[in-house]
């Protein structure tokens, strides 16, 4: 890695961020306390962690004299969004240490390639196949049997680009629907709840991870998450075993979070790797002494991780669209709760403005009902 960084970055150094949303934001935050200025590089005016850091650079991921003038800016580079384009990461890394690096960024930018890294990481998968052309589908189909889902392999996310297909038929209207792209098809998961857990690395490589947190999406999109999950100790443990795992065999430094799902008898299956800060660890911001966030900032930036401990049980809800946006004047005044606001111009049906948090005394999450948790939510 050129320029490799010997020791912590000190006060004062300059983190470059990939990327211009709400997990940049909060990670320059995050950094900010710690004494550190962020650059962040977005090909939008106006995004979310531009509107919080010292500098920003707007301009094209291919652009490559503006990447050269960024990693001349920059001290060490980091992503809050896994499509950056590979060849950026790369020439970048010619330059400055990325942290995490290509290794991280390519495995998780592709399904297919993700599928069979969890299954070398000892991560248990449900049935799967690859669809490169229509001639790929009986097979694939016979593999995974009906219902299936279909998913493009690269840029889907929040549900977008994938359907649940029940019958032969379904499959080819999909497959017409998603190509010319290729698929990956899976088995239709019959999940009695969706966890998730995240981990954070340091550049010595110690690994450390938070509480496993149970999820729930509204039109794909999350919506709430719980923590700690409401599930087994056995299958919470596993899920923070396998985000370590993931992590270490990523050889990352930084920040990833583990999607599973969670079988009636107990048992987890890997869906897919963030590997960044996620959605599902914001509560870490207010139930814990050390967030996702600071642990990213700090991974990246070579300081030793801080403790993961959660000192409240949570609830997370996702402001999302119009709808979300408009509930904020109650949420600022609802007691005991922390509003977060990712400062977006627009609020776009689908897109995520912010969230809100509540805290609870530990053990209530699983002694409560949910018109509990969820009242002022
Ligand atoms: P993904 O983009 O892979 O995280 O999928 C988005 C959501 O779709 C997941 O959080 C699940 O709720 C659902 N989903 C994805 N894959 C499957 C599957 N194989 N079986 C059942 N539900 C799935």
């Amino acid at each position: 890695m050129t320029g490799a960084l010997t020791g912590p970055l000190p006060p004062g150094a300059t983190i470059g961020i990939l990327g211009g949303g709400q997990l940049g934001r909060m990670t320059a935050l995050a950094a900010a306390r710690l004494g550190y200025r962020c650059h962040v590089f977005s090909p939008t005016p106006g995004e979310p962690g531009t509107l919080v850091t010292a500098a920003s650079t707007i301009a094209p991921y291919e652009d490559a004299a503006a990447l050269d003038r960024f990693a001349e800016a920059v001290d060490v580079v980091t992503f809050e969004f896994e499509n950056v384009p590979a060849t950026t990461v790369e020439r970048l890394a010619a330059r400055r240490p990325c942290r995490p690096g290509i290794r991280a960024l390519s495995t998780c930018q592709d399904r297919l390639v993700e599928k069979a890294f969890l299954e070398r990481a000892g991560v248990p998968v449900g049935p799967w196949a690859a669809i490169h052309s229509a001639a790929d589908l009986p097979a694939a189909l016979a593999r995974v049997g009906l219902p299936a889902v279909l998913k493009t392999t690269r840029l889907g996310y929040d549900g977008r680009g994938q359907a649940i297909v029940r019958t032969a038929e379904e499959a080819e209207a999909a497959l017409a629907r998603l190509s010319p792209h290729p698929l990956i098809a899976e088995a239709f998961i019959p999940f009695v709840a969706e966890i998730s857990a995240v981990a954070a690395r340091g550049v010595d490589g110690t690994t450390v991870t938070y509480d496993a947190v149970e999820n729930r999406h509204a039109h794909h999109i999350l919506d709430l998450s719980f923590a700690p999950a409401r599930v087994p100790e056995s299958a919470a443990e596993a899920a923070r075993h396998h985000a370590s795992a993931v992590a270490r065999e990523l050889d990352l430094v930084g920040v990833l979070a583990v999607e599973f799902f969670l079988l009636a008898d107990g048992s987890l299956l890997g869906n897919e790797v963030a590997p960044r800060p996620h959605n599902s660890g914001h509560w870490t911001i207010d139930a814990c002494q050390a967030s996702q966030f600071d642990q990213h900032a700090r991974a990246v930036a070579g300081l030793p991780l801080a403790p993961t401990e959660r000192h409240a049980d949570a609830v997370m809800r996702n402001l999302v669209g119009p709808e979300g946006m408009s509930l904020w004047p109650a949420l600022a005044a609802a007691p005991g709760l922390s509003l977060h606001l990712y400062g977006k111009a627009e609020a776009r049906p689908g897109r995520k403005m912010g969230h809100a948090t509540r805290l609870f005394p530990p053990g209530t999450l699983s002694s409560s009902p949910e018109s509990i948790l969820l009242s002022h939510l």
